[in-house]
């Protein structure tokens, strides 16, 4: 049976190979050899060709050894009697394939033919590491990739909801009886988008590489595996990358030949239509071609298939509720009602309470409810106060799960949530109201999640929401009073008040020894978490990604060394790194994984530090753009004179003090100066040069260190004057 597949992948390779070399020809004529081509913002050349061969390719001439490698592992289509139960040759057809349609979309790049209309185009290196962090924790726990049409709009949209639902990245795209599924949910109105876990790719089977070579790049980013290490980047994808094939319709050739491509990485394809099936295969951790005909079978069968580890909050509200949903907004024309933001007075606080004082579950409205809108009104006040008791609770936790109700709203779909605190903002859709949602279902669903995420520190928890005027203003006033004392208890916080340091250690399951030591004044640099977040963490599950570092014997106070620190971090990097000083850029580094949001570079030159952000495409005066700087920065290893950071750590105290601090920045993107702003201003009135922001060069000054270094000595950057760096 098998022999079939094999036959019709190899048939679709050598047709995608010829269209690969044709097209490679005719480029060649036209633009000469070394024409430069690449695909936008990655690091990774084409990424395939660099995992699999190591090959760099810059140029049209040098696409020329990777289609010829192509082309030798073109087998013979197989004649019956040579046919072996072994699915060899369909594999190398399957790699074949991948080359070939990655060469034809950085043509069609070069030919201005992509991104094709509504679609991604080429998935970069930021998204790859943006994604990195939630795969890590768990939020994200596959990917899908839709090749083909459903019979109807109706059962395109059922599938990708019920992945949306499972909180599965979706891409969809290709065609079948000149469908694609893309249009299915454009009609639909079905939003698509980074946002809301569905990524259009291309209309065609050729851009179904996209994904592949997305997938591919995570072995490299995230498995710290080096370019050329083919069979280890394949097995990385396999064991770490949950991803599968759907073929929706006909499988024709370049299905197959793209369908063999994945099952190369591990990844098994589900088809709704007669194809043979392929089971078991060493390659794939179960089946690697399977068939389903019942929709309502083909999502559930695809993650068995796959062996994708879902976590399904079924919280009983009337709407669909999940991860999926958080990026999705509700504008002006699905809008049913609204609180806060401008149109009317709203809060949301969690506050901590003895348990007898609650009565977990409860969930009180105290006031109307949106069905009793008055007619041609909108909006209404809200507060929303959570209780909560439990043994392990403490006061500190309160604005680590306040800040949890962001997501816990947004998750239910046809909700919006925006901003947090007294200046936060909700909408509820036409649809979500159609559907039965009220305002008791959101008290349903905070209760349900606080239980579910904090169960170890929350035993109680009750929901109060108010929507009469009066008393949501008298509710705010003891809310603001919460706020103020909270704040007032952080800003006191420092690295010398706490006697314990939290581990992070949540990254290596793909930099395996790459650990953050998270201080009170030194965020993780993700910057998803902070001393208090880690503190809580441990709390919750004390066999979790983060342990407490007893601070003990200080080495040295300057360069932030402590004994504790370094036994622990040599401990828990398998011994290869010994000494870690938490404040300095130069000696004993603290490691980088991959998902820092800035990267700190040393400029000689200036004799000072360059920061860029992860979402600055540009040049630096270091020669590097942000994803070339990352590539070399990350793996979880030292690399004195490179540090990885969290954003907020810019504007601490302990900012790198034992380089000099703040003072040693000599260039960072204007966008970053806007982020940190007011705090960054703060920063530099404390240590004496109020202007230093202005001093501070950006794009719009230079972009190479021969333009910034005329600017600083005009501005009279301190840098200039401090000691040497190294
Ligand atoms: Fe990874 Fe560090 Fe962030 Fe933890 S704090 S998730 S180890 S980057
Ligand atoms: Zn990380």
């Amino acid at each position: 049976m098998s022999k079939i597949v094999a036959s019709a992948a190899i048939r679709g390779a050598k047709a995608i190979v010829k269209e690969a070399e044709d097209f490679l020809t005719k480029a060649i004529q036209e633009k000469s050899a070394d024409t430069k081509i690449g695909f936008p913002e990655t690091a990774f050349f084409l990424p395939m060709a660099n995992a699999l061969l190591g090959a760099e390719v810059k140029t049209l001439n040098e696409a020329v050894p990777v289609l010829n490698y192509a082309k030798s592992l073109l087998p013979q289509v197989p004649k019956e009697k040579l046919w072996l139960p072994y699915l060899g040759d369909a594999l190398d057809a399957g790699i074949a394939t991948m080359l070939s349609e990655e060469i034809i979309m950085v043509l069609r790049y070069l030919y201005n033919q992509e991104p094709q209309a509504d679609c991604n185009g080429f998935f970069t290196d930021t998204i790859l590491r943006s994604l990195g962090i939630q795969l890590v924790d768990g939020r994200m726990p596959g990917f899908a990739a839709i090749l083909g049409a459903a019979p109807s709009n109706e059962i395109a949209v059922e599938i990708v909801r019920q992945l949306q639902e499972r909180n599965i990245l979706i891409f969809v795209g290709s065609s079948s009886g000149g469908r694609s599924i893309i249009d299915q949910l454009k009609e639909s109105g079905v939003e698509m988008g980074w946002d809301n876990y569905i990524v259009p790719y291309g209309r065609d089977t050729v851009s179904a590489i996209y994904p592949l070579n997305w997938a591919i790049r995570s072995a490299m980013t995230f498995g710290g595996l080096k370019a050329g290490q083919a069979k280890k980047c394949l097995l990385y994808t396999k064991e770490r990358v949950f991803a599968f094939g759907l073929a929706l319709g006909l499988v024709d050739d370049y299905k197959y030949a793209t369908g063999a491509g994945a099952i190369n990485m591990g990844f098994p394809v589900i088809a709704d239509t007669d194809i043979p099936e392929i089971k078991p295969s060493g390659i794939t951790t179960y089946e690697a071609l399977v068939k389903e005909f019942d929709y309502k079978k083909i999502v559930p069968r695809c993650i068995e298939v796959r062996g994708v580890k879902v976590k399904v909050s079924k919280i009983p509200i009337p709407v669909l509720y999940g991860a999926a949903f958080e990026g999705e907004r509700v504008r002006r024309e699905q809008l049913y009602a609204e609180f806060g933001g401008k149109s009317s007075q709203a809060f949301e606080l969690i506050t901590t309470k003895d348990g007898a004082e609650i009565e977990d579950g409860k969930i009180e409205l105290i006031g109307p409810d949106i069905d009793q809108l008055p007619e041609g009104k909108k909006s209404l006040p809200l507060g929303v106060l959570v209780e909560i008791a439990g043994r392990k609770m403490q006061k500190e936790f309160e604005p680590i799960l306040e800040r949890q109700l962001h997501r816990f709203f947004n998750y239910s779909m046809g909700v919006m949530h925006i901003g947090q605190r007294d200046m936060n903002w909700i909408r509820i859709s036409k649809d979500a109201f159609a559907k039965g949602l009220r305002l008791k279902h959101l008290g349903i669903v905070l209760h349900a999640m606080i239980h579910e995420e904090f169960g170890a520190i929350a035993d109680k928890v009750q929901v109060k929401l108010f929507t009469n005027e009066a008393d949501v203003q008298r509710e705010l006033v003891l809310a603001r009073k919460a706020y103020e004392d909270r704040d007032e208890r952080l800003s006191g916080m420092t690295d010398e008040s706490v006697d314990t340091f939290y581990s992070c250690e949540l990254c290596q399951s793909f930099a395996p020894n790459h650990i953050c030591v998270i201080t009170p004044e030194k965020v993780g640099l993700c910057g998803a978490y902070s001393w208090l977040d880690t503190k809580a963490a441990y709390e919750i599950s004390p066999s979790g990604g983060n342990r407490p570092i007893p601070k003990g014997e200080c080495i040295d106070s300057v360069t932030g060394e402590w004994a504790s620190v370094n036994a622990y971090v040599s401990l828990r990097s398998n011994r290869t790194v010994e000494r870690f000083s938490m404040y300095s850029i130069v000696n004993n580094p603290s490691t980088s994984c991959g998902c820092f949001e800035c990267i700190l570079a040393f400029v000689p030159e200036a004799n000072g530090i360059m920061v860029v952000h992860r979402d600055f495409a540009g040049m630096t005066p270091c020669g590097m753009t942000f994803t070339t700087l990352a590539g070399s920065v990350g793996g979880g290893i030292q690399t004195p004179g490179f540090l990885g950071v969290g954003k907020i750590y810019l504007t601490s105290k302990k900012f790198i003090s034992a380089d000099g601090g703040l003072k040693r920045i000599i260039w960072m993107p204007k966008e970053l100066k806007e982020l940190l702003g007011e705090k960054l201003t703060k920063r530099a009135q404390e240590i004496g040069v109020p202007d230093l922001i202005e001093k501070i060069g950006d794009e719009t000054v230079a972009t190479t260190s021969e333009e910034l270094m005329p600017f600083l000595e005009k501005a009279g950057h301190p840098a200039l004057t401090m000691p040497p760096l190294i």
